[in-house]
């Protein structure tokens, strides 16, 4: 079983989530994507873990400005896709697509997603049906096209389509508000009652299962490629 523990960074400007992962069994833990040093040594310092690893899902300042400081604090292996291994700092391990990486007992499956950045991985606990979408999916929204194009954005999103609907999805970012701004229709509701309730009483909003996001989420929504082109294009 995988413990999560999604840390604010940047609160009130780019409100990125570090995540810090515990495998409940070995207590081998990880962070994923520790976009700041301060709130993540805070949580770890709160529940007494020194993490053996430091994951990200791509290269962007804002998802790896932690990994030398919490690197050189606990002697962290840094693991990156291997499209990135040149340049996220200080990176240890490579892994690609399909590859299977073991934190204790626990097992996240690498799938490569490229769009907001070539390169760009998602982190999916296929037991413990949990996923980590760093910057190409949010809450009611994708990553901008930083690096890649239309195409192999919608072919990522496909990957996560094809995923089980009970497996909930972690995001790299807080923007469910501005997701919530361009949606209408009854499921639309429903989500924008619960995104209120968690956000009031200081939560992520996060995690929503994939099935519900599937429905809601305008960009997963698109049945194909077409129609996807039209969304990206209004
Ligand atoms: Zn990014
Ligand atoms: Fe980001």
């Amino acid at each position: 079983m995988l413990k999560v523990t999604p840390i604010l960074c940047r609160a009130g400007q780019m409100d990125n989530y570090a995540y810090l992962l515990q495998d409940m069994q070995t207590g081998i833990s990880a962070v994923l994507d520790p976009s700041e040093v301060a709130p993540v040594v805070a949580e770890c310092e709160k529940q007494q873990i020194k993490p053996q690893f430091i994951f990200n899902t791509h290269h962007h300042f804002d998802h790896v400005e932690g990994n030398l400081a919490l690197k050189q604090k606990y002697g962290a292996k840094v693991v990156v896709g291997a499209a990135d291994f040149y340049r996220i700092n200080g990176a240890d391990i490579a892994v690609e697509d399909g590859d299977i990486f073991k934190l204790g007992n626990s097992e996240a499956q690498i799938i490569r997603a490229d769009g907001h950045t070539i390169g760009h991985i998602l982190w999916y606990f296929a037991k413990d049906k949990l996923l980590f979408t760093g910057d190409v999916l949010f809450n009611l929204s994708i990553g901008g096209l930083f690096e890649g194009t239309p195409e192999q954005m919608w072919t990522s999103l496909c990957k996560i389509k094809k995923l089980p609907d009970d497996v909930l999805f972690y995001p790299g970012h807080e923007y469910t508000l501005y997701g919530l701004g361009h949606l209408y229709g009854p499921a639309a509701e429903v989500y924008a009652a619960k995104a209120h309730e968690r956000l009031q009483k200081g939560l992520p909003v996060a995690p929503i299962t994939l099935g519900e996001e599937k429905v809601v989420n305008p960009y997963l929504a698109c049945r194909d490629l077409n129609e996807f082109y039209q969304l990206m294009g209004s």
